[in-house]
């Protein structure tokens, strides 16, 4: 399987760029060691639209849809969002902490954010994932494991039990190709 390369910069060459301002600086640039995986969708189960691109560039107009009121000023990010399409879109460098984990823990250590890549899938817990998405969060994981030392790949509800459920009864670990 051939691999996403991500150059020096933390960028991914091949996925369309949209600049978030919602990241900051690692606290340890060094400690790149977990993948974590999310499903998100706006309005929920709602897909192809502009809403989470409105969302982590804070563009969110709280009268396009009334959940759009409940998700306005907030501010968050991910690293990446694969479309169903199996499209990559890329937010915040690899280099940078994105905001995508928020209150987290895994094994000893809590904010995942300080030391985690975040990609988004778009979908939600109701729906199975398409062919095409397995395809390109492959190939991502895939070239993250090239230049990041990743030692977890897991998903937002492994560390955030209770408070999150994502990626979801629908997401399929056993299609995930860990080495
Ligand atoms: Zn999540």
């Amino acid at each position: 399987m051939n691999f996403i390369q991500i150059d020096n910069e933390g960028i991914a060459l091949e996925a369309f760029q949209v600049t978030s301002p919602n990241f900051d600086a690692r606290p340890e640039p060094n400690d790149i060691s977990m993948v974590v995986i999310h499903n998100i969708s706006l309005p929920p189960q709602t897909y192809g639209g502009s809403g989470v691109i409105e969302l982590f560039t804070n563009n969110i107009n709280p009268q396009d849809h009334p959940y759009f009121e409940k998700i306005q000023g907030l501010k968050v990010s991910s690293h990446f969002f694969i479309r169903r399409d199996g499209s990559l879109i890329q937010f915040v460098s690899c280099c940078k902490r994105a905001w995508h984990a928020g209150q987290s823990q895994w094994k000893n250590k809590s904010r995942c954010n300080d030391f985690s890549i975040g990609i988004e899938l778009e979908g939600s817990d109701f729906d199975a994932f398409t062919d095409k998405q397995y395809e390109c969060l492959n190939r991502l994981i895939h070239g993250i494991k090239r230049v990041y030392p990743i030692k977890d790949v897991v998903g937002h509800s492994d560390i955030s039990p209770g408070r999150k459920t994502d990626p979801g009864p629908f997401f399929d670990w056993q299609r995930v190709l860990v080495d």
